[in-house]
């Protein structure tokens, strides 16, 4: 493989030092298809190194209060905004995804991540009963668990360790984090900061390498209580084994088949561009994405004309140039993986409307090497196609048509997956109706990815254990206790 000339070697981050490794992994840029990066492939005894200087930070840390946690957090906050430059061109090189992406979502909202859970810590409380005539009353008190093992993926890689970081060192843990082996350098970066933020040493530790050996080390490591993972169902079900025999507490944020249902009266004005980006944002590579489209049968052609009209106007290309749409997708492997469900869905006679196998695509010269793909529309496709049942993570969306309520309801529920619907329509009853009944953790109407970091978070069914967001959080993070006093 082409390695460019200066590479950017990485170190892992443990008791407030950078620690050089003795093996590294080649991390490549998807646009131009370069090696431009060496992530240290860390194993056990890194992993038990960062363990060890978490649990020596951990008294100090969760000793103090809330408002000192909180102060640091905020500072924290608004280095990483002052990089936040230098922070969305890293993250689109080191991703794929466009400039402009990184600037305007990912890295904001690593931001807020801190900001919002510098503030909610402030204002937890806990419960408080009587027993009058027993003479008892009984309250509840938290404490943070312990060290936290986070584990997140490549495809909103700061925007999702942050999610984790945020709320695990607010409550007073101390953490071992390992991005994604495909996305590490934007963590090396905050990392950076830490110091200067305030953040004690031995508070945030960062383990780079593959889920195999830094990951399930993580995993299977007795003084980790917890693990909070964000990736897919398959490596949730891994995890979900090795620790087992601990005993530990998991949080699990996992893969989606995510439906949009779209009625006769919608907005379609509102609702073409909004599935639009749901289905292509970050090269659909966001676990919220729309991947299967239902409408109904008599918008159905009108629909799809128009989606696909609009989708041909995505441009793809060169993620540093402002307008370009769609990025390039993370790996080599990834493209072909999502390239052959196209193909696969040509071969079960479904059509393919725009993009992958029907438009050719134009590259610049830099890009050549590049994991770029056309924005793809398939319709004519049964729900039974792995393409409307397996998760792609690729800028792919199925438009089917349906005819009743009831109808798309179950048509939509027969997936292994539950984490995000949409639902289209001018009909607040049937909006409800809808909502109540999809098997999804979130469920957007008229709109797309409108979060409150307030409410909970997380999927059902294969999409994940467990919900996070203020409260969730708060409680995934610490352990609760009932203490009963006899008066
Ligand atoms: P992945 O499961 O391959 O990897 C995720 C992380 O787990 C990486 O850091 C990886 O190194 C690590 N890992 C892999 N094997 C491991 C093991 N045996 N033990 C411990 N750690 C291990 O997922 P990915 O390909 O990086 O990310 C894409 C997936 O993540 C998609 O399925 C997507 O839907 C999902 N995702 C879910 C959410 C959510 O909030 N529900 C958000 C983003 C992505």
């Amino acid at each position: 493989m082409a390695h460019s000339k200066a590479l950017l070697v990485l170190e892992n981050f443990i008791g407030g030092k950078f620690v050089p490794s003795s093996s590294y992994i080649d991390s490549y840029n998807p646009s131009t298809g370069d090696v431009y990066c060496r992530v240290p492939d860390s194993g056990k005894e890194e992993v038990e190194a960062a363990v060890k200087a978490a649990k020596v930070a951990f008294p100090i840390w969760s000793s103090k209060s809330p408002l000192e946690r909180s102060q640091i957090l905020n500072k924290l906050a608004d280095l990483i905004e002052h990089d936040l430059e230098a922070f969305a061109q890293a993250e689109s090189k080191d991703q794929g995804k466009t400039v402009t992406f990184a600037r305007t979502v990912d890295i904001p909202r690593a931001v807020y991540n801190f900001r919002f859970f510098a503030s909610s810590i402030l204002h937890h409380t806990t419960e408080c009963t009587e027993m009058a005539a027993m003479g008892c009353m009984h309250y509840t008190s938290r404490t943070p668990a312990g060290v936290a093992g986070l584990i997140s993926p490549w495809n909103l890689p700061l925007y999702l360790l942050t999610w984790k970081i945020a709320p695990a060192i607010a409550c007073g843990n101390t953490v071992v984090a390992k991005p994604s082996e495909m996305t590490s350098v934007t963590a090396w970066m905050m990392c950076k900061l830490l110091e200067k933020a305030g953040v004690p040493h031995g508070v945030v530790n960062v383990v780079f390498g593959t889920g195999a050996r830094a990951g399930e080390a993580l995993v299977c490591h007795p003084d980790v209580p917890l693990i909070s993972f964000t990736g897919s169902t398959l490596t949730a079900q891994r995890i979900m084994e090795k620790s087992a025999p601990h005993c530990k507490r998991l949080s699990l944020e996992l893969g989606g088949k995510n439906p949009a249902i779209v009625f006769d009266d919608a907005d379609l004005l509102q609702c073409i561009p909004t599935t639009l980006r749901s289905s292509f944002a970050n090269q659909g590579e966001i676990c919220l994405c729309t991947s299967r489209i239902f409408v109904q049968r008599g918008i159905y052609s009108e629909f799809l004309k128009r989606f696909v009209a609009e989708a041909k106007k995505w441009k793809v290309g060169n993620p540093s140039d402002p307008t370009v749409d769609v990025g390039a997708l993370i790996s080599k492997e990834h493209l072909e993986k999502v390239r052959s469900y196209v193909k696969k869905a040509q071969a079960e006679g479904a059509r393919v409307f725009c993009g992958e196998g029907v438009d050719s695509l134009a590259l610049p010269t830099g890009n050549q090497k590049g994991y770029f793909m056309l924005p793809t529309v398939i319709a004519e496709v049964k729900d039974e196609s792995c393409c409307m049942q397996e998760e792609i993570f690729g800028p792919v969306t199925c438009v089917v048509a349906f005819d009743t309520e009831e109808e798309v309801i179950e048509r939509a529920n027969s997936v292994k997956y539950g984490l995000a619907a949409t639902v289209w329509s001018s009909n607040v009853g049937r909006v409800h109706r809808v909502a109540q009944r999809l098997q999804a953790g979130l469920v957007w109407t008229n709109c797309w990815l409108v979060r409150d970091l307030n409410l909970p978070f997380g999927g059902m069914k294969a999409s994940g254990i467990g919900r996070e967001g203020a409260k969730d959080s708060y409680e995934f993070f610490t352990e609760v206790k009932t203490i009963t006093i006899k008066h």
